[in-house]
């Protein structure tokens, strides 16, 4: 059987940006404004000679902001218990949200395997101190990451596949 890694957290962190660097397709639609991932998407994904089915899960994220949270937490929930090894993106650029803490609290009920993904680390050597605050959330392994310009997604996956 394939593990499962589920890429998750709160609208507009990229997550389906980073979806879409992993498989090397653009299939996930990215955009700037909260609410357009669709659906759940499933692609199998290649790292070294380890082989799992990575899911985007930026599900219905509709406009109104109280169904949207609701929604949010329904899909979050979905992806994490079926996955093996979460994927669990924030925003570098923004901080530590509310909804992010919400995310994290239930990660760590559910007691599952969780590295967080520091996105938008654009300039390494000038934004990297951005991760530190994240440790709050009380996951071990904080990676910095920029999805868009590629950088450290080799960093971020060898701590995913170590985890199977
Ligand atoms: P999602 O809602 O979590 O799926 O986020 P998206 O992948 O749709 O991205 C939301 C926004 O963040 C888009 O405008 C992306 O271009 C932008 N974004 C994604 N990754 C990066 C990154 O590494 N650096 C920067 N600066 N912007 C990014
Ligand atoms: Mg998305």
């Amino acid at each position: 059987m394939s593990q499962i890694v589920a890429v998750v957290g709160r609208p507009n962190v990229g997550k389906s940006t980073l979806f879409n660097k992993l498989i090397g397709d653009r299939v996930s639609i990215v955009n700037n404004e909260p609410g357009v991932t669709r659906d759940r998407l499933y692609r199998e994904v290649k790292w070294l000679d380890k082989k799992f089915t990575l899911v985007d899960t930026g599900g219905l994220e509709p406009r109104n902001n109280e169904f949207m949270m609701s929604k949010i937490r329904e899909q979050a929930k979905v992806a994490i218990d079926e996955a093996n090894v979460i994927i669990f993106v924030v925003d570098g650029k923004v901080g530590i949200t509310g909804l992010d803490e919400e995310i994290a609290e239930i990660l760590r009920k559910k007691d599952k395997k969780v590295i967080v993904a520091v996105n938008k680390i654009d300039n390494y050597m000038k934004e990297k101190d951005n991760i530190l605050e994240f440790y709050a959330l009380g996951f071990y392994d904080v990676v910095a990451i920029s999805a868009e310009h590629k950088v450290n997604l080799g960093d971020m996956l060898d701590l995913v596949v170590e985890k199977f």
